[in-house]
């Protein structure tokens, strides 16, 4: 059942907002224990009855009882919330994120916030406090990170769309690993109005769905201006447009990928090409570098981000007697690995010696690169990529080697570093050790185009 279908029962009553929560509920009882996709279950009593009350009174509620999944950096007042680490243990918040206040209005009903790495840290979901979330398709192997509670709720069942968030590929990579769709929207298209930042000009809520329909939905009824994000824009009103050029990268895709992951990819072109479209090898100026860049800029946003988190305001509290080593002991052991290596590598990168020679540089570098990509939409309409080099890997196959996860986001930061709109799609799969696991496509678009996303999404998924 598509989430239009869904509505459409709810609405005419067919089916009462408990019984359409439920179906998906049931599914979060069985399975969660092994796919650990949320942290924490959600009571819906409350909201049921409200929702009810209000289908009752015969509004027209666009999301009247669709159950949504929210990654736990998302803040939904009175609830927990934890963004995957300790050191917020037993913080809750206080207002409502303005993706949550709409989605309210529009008749969603909240079931539950679900797992991620530690700060939206990662590619596989392994940093977590909560532990590593799993694969549906093969429970060996890692979901993808950050939003990787996220995309099992939808690729399990357990929610028919989410909520994720991205700083550089957290929710289309893991689309790819578990075969949901996954939106990265432009910057500024979403408020990022209670998001917990992790780098604030990289970061943006994105949409997680069964079908490129269901995901354009969800993103219609979060996107638009927020008075309390200076960042937001109002959405421009979107025409039927002819897509017609598309461009893929030349000189990048072919190191360090899998052989068949590549061929995959190459299938998603024949079919563009089959519906007519123009599909071309084109340079992309930058591109090499974007991986560097992006694992110099994030890491010096996010270190100062994670300051506010001293032991003083939220959360844990390493009490000493002493408040200056309250600040050390509470942030050595609220934060993990990776987070406390990030905060190191974002310190050094803006420290007075080598600001310059590093951050300055590629803060230079990201202008140049979306002149660049500027460029090549002039003539282009989209681009497409792989998502990852890989299918999902082994729950602790990369976890001991940092540099070789931050290998997983090479084809998708570029999209947050130039601030333009990514969607993973479905595409097949690939075989390892005798099971089928899924592997996306990414098609890239110019600011607040999501439309062309949708329209050659759609193309892709038919398949
Ligand atoms: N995997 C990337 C990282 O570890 C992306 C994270 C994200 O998009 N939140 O930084």
């Amino acid at each position: 059942m598509t989430v239009k279908e869904y509505v459409q029962k709810i609405q005419s009553k067919e089916l009462s907002v408990e019984e359409g929560v439920l179906l998906f509920t049931k599914n979060i009882e069985e399975k969660n224990k092994e796919l650990n996709a949320f942290i924490e279950i959600f009571d819906c009593k409350d909201q049921v009855k409200k929702v009810q009350e209000r289908v009752d009174k015969g509004e027209v509620l666009p999301l009247a009882g669709v159950s949504v999944a929210v990654k736990d950096n998302i803040l939904i007042k009175g609830e927990k919330c934890s963004a995957g680490s300790k050191i917020l243990e037993g913080y809750t918040a206080t207002y409502d994120a303005t993706v949550i206040e709409k989605l309210r209005d529009a008749g969603a009903i909240f079931v539950g916030r679900t797992n991620m790495d530690e700060f939206a840290m990662g590619s596989a979901t392994e940093t977590s406090y909560a532990g590593p979330a799993k694969n549906p398709h093969d429970t060996d192997r890692v979901p993808g990170g950050s939003s990787g509670g996220s995309i099992v709720s939808v690729a399990g069942d357990m929610a028919p769309l989410a909520l994720g968030s991205e700083t550089g590929g957290s929710i289309r990579q893991p689309a790819s690993f578990c075969g949901v769709v996954g939106l990265k929207p432009t910057y500024g298209a979403v408020s990022r109005y209670g998001l917990i930042a992790m780098a604030s000009s990289l970061d943006q809520i994105g949409p997680v769905g069964k079908t490129v329909e269901d995901v354009e939905i969800l993103f219609d009824h979060i996107k638009g201006k927020d008075e309390s994000d200076s960042t937001s824009k109002e959405y421009p009103e979107t025409k039927q447009e002819d897509v017609k050029k598309i461009a893929y990268p030349k000189g990048f895709l072919e190191e360090g990928i899998d052989k068949d992951v590549l061929e995959n990819f190459y299938k998603g072109i024949e079919v563009l090409k089959k519906e007519g479209y123009e599909v071309e090898e084109v340079e992309i100026p930058y591109l090499n570098n974007a991986l560097a860049l992006y694992y110099i800029i994030m890491p010096a946003e996010a270190s100062s981000n994670l300051a506010r988190f001293d032991g003083v305001r939220y959360g844990l509290k390493n009490d000493t007697g002493d408040s200056v080593q309250d600040f050390f002991e509470t942030r050595g052991e609220g934060f993990g690995k990776e987070v406390r290596r990030r905060i190191m590598l974002g310190t050094y990168v803006l420290s007075s010696g080598y600001y310059d020679a590093y951050y300055k540089k590629a803060f230079d570098v990201q202008k140049a690169m979306r002149k660049g990509f500027q460029e090549v939409f002039k003539k282009y309409d989209a681009i497409v990529m792989p998502v990852a080099p890989t299918p999902a890997f082994k729950i602790g196959e990369k976890s001991n080697d940092p540099l070789q996860m931050y290998l997983s986001d090479i084809f998708t930061v570029s999209a947050n570093l130039v601030g333009i709109p990514g969607i993973s799609v479905p595409n097949g799969t690939v075989e390892r050790e005798g099971k089928d696991l899924p592997v996306g496509f990414q098609i890239l678009a110019p600011h607040f185009k999501e439309n062309r996303l949708f329209a050659l999404g759609k193309k892709i998924e038919r398949v």
